[in-house]
């Protein structure tokens, strides 16, 4: 996977390998059709029925989750969906170029919602995780100054478990100077015990790896299924990240 080195420079993070000055890097990920296919907001809901590959997003609210989305699919789209009164606490389903859909899960661990309300997210993207058989991938969205938050280490834990193949998007890069933001990533990376390939480097406000990230999911969408996901109850499976 082409993905930039901590150490690489800035013009590396546009993703072709040395560009001739005159030479736009190809677009990994050339946008022709965005279809919004509708929301999941229940266990045993509706969920569009169709057999593309899928790759879903995971994030806290406020991480950048509908401003990634947005500058990977280059459209207002998914801001304009996902603000929808109602949509925020579902999974939204978009079609892109009628070869796989992209799945915004709902953020979690709003700090301003009740505990109650807090923990609701988790049996539908429980269920959502454990039965899309379709699944290749999850981009887990961590922002680059807050340290993973208690949901954030359960849903890694979660999908370490589930054994999904995982990306991680460290949002908002700009915010910091880049030394700020090299030795961030660089922490997460360790602390996490990642692999530094997973890792990407994201701004939605400059647009840094934006082409890195197009590219590694298309590599999951090309990929063949990680896995059959076994059949479980949501309820009798393996521990929810709920604890
Ligand atoms: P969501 O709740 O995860 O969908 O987050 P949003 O995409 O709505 O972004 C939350 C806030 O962070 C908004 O105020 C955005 O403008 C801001 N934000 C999102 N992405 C970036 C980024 O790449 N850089 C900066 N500086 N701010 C960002």
């Amino acid at each position: 996977m082409m993905l930039p080195t901590r150490d690489a420079p800035p013009e590396a993070a546009t993703g072709a390998a040395d560009p001739s000055p005159t030479e736009k890097p190809r677009d990994p990920l050339v946008i022709r059709d965005i279809t919004f296919l509708g929301g999941m907001a229940a266990v045993g809901g509706w969920r569009p029925d169709h057999e593309l590959p899928e790759v879903a997003f995971a994030g806290r609210s406020n991480v950048g989750k509908s401003s990634l989305l947005n500058a990977l699919v280059r459209r207002k789209a998914i801001a304009r969906v996902s603000r929808t009164p109602g949509r925020t606490r579902e999974i939204n389903f978009f079609g892109v170029n009628g070869r796989f859909v992209l799945v915004d899960l709902p953020g979690y661990g709003y700090a301003r919602v009740s505990k109650e309300r807090k923990a609701e997210w988790r049996p539908l993207m429980d269920a959502y995780l454990r039965h899309t058989r379709q699944l290749r991938g999850v981009v887990q969205l961590l922002d680059v100054r807050r340290d993973p938050s208690d949901d954030d280490l359960q849903m890694l834990d979660y999908l370490a478990e589930l054994e999904v193949p995982m990306l991680i998007a460290v949002t908002k890069v700009d915010k910091l100077s880049r030394a700020g933001a090299q030795a961030r990533i660089a922490e997460i990376t360790r602390t996490l015990m990642l692999d530094s390939e997973q890792v990407i480097p994201f701004s939605a406000h400059t647009g840094q790896g934006r082409d890195e990230l197009a590219e590694a999911v298309v590599q999951l969408v090309e990929e063949p299924a990680w896995g059959a996901a076994p059949e479980q109850d949501a309820a009798t499976g393996p521990e929810s990240p709920e604890g």
